[in-house]
């Protein structure tokens, strides 16, 4: 799920690998307290193509070691193949007009896909407020579909660890 290092209009914002805390948006009583519908669509792929400035994939040591394993290669190997650094942040390199790991419309990488990917939609920047998440669903196909995703699960997207 490519982010931005602008403030977008909507979808993609400023994504930084998660520090394990919870954001504001989490600690509040929050107004997603009743749970989000969300299904991610099949045949997609939207939010891992490039579209204007949006096209950083931010990758933890965690992401890296495990998408490097994933891959069969050695870090440094990984390291040098698919990244490189951006205001001291190693992201995914993004050469063509996707993720360089989508597949048609599917991750190629999904078992080891990096947090940033598997906690979409549920960032802080989506979740700031009604109006953020609204936006998004223009962007998104999948907000507003499928079954509630209850706030513990939301909660534990915001502190970088989803749930399946
Ligand atoms: S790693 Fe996978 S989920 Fe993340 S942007 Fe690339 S194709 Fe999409
Ligand atoms: S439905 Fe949303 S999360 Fe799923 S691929 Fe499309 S844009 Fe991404």
């Amino acid at each position: 799920m490519p982010g931005s290092r602008r403030n977008p209009p909507r979808y993609t914002p400023r994504v930084k690998p998660h520090d394990g805390s919870e954001s504001g948006a989490s600690r509040r009583l929050a107004w997603f307290a009743e749970g989000l519908p969300f299904a991610c669509q099949p045949d997609c792929g939207r939010c891992c193509t490039r579209h204007g400035d949006y096209d950083y994939v931010y990758l933890s040591r965690d992401d890296v070691r495990r998408l490097a394993a994933h891959l069969e290669m050695p870090v440094s190997a990984f390291r040098a193949r698919w990244t490189k650094k951006d205001d001291g942040h190693t992201i995914l390199k993004m050469d063509g007009p996707a993720c360089p790991f989508l597949d048609g419309s599917r991750c190629s990488v999904y078992e080891a896909r990096p947090s940033q990917c598997s906690t979409f939609p549920f960032w802080p920047e989506n979740l700031a407020s009604r109006h953020a998440w609204d936006e998004l669903a223009t962007f998104c196909p999948g907000v507003g579909k499928g079954e509630l995703i209850p706030l513990h699960v939301i909660r534990g997207y915001l502190r970088g660890r989803p749930s399946s």
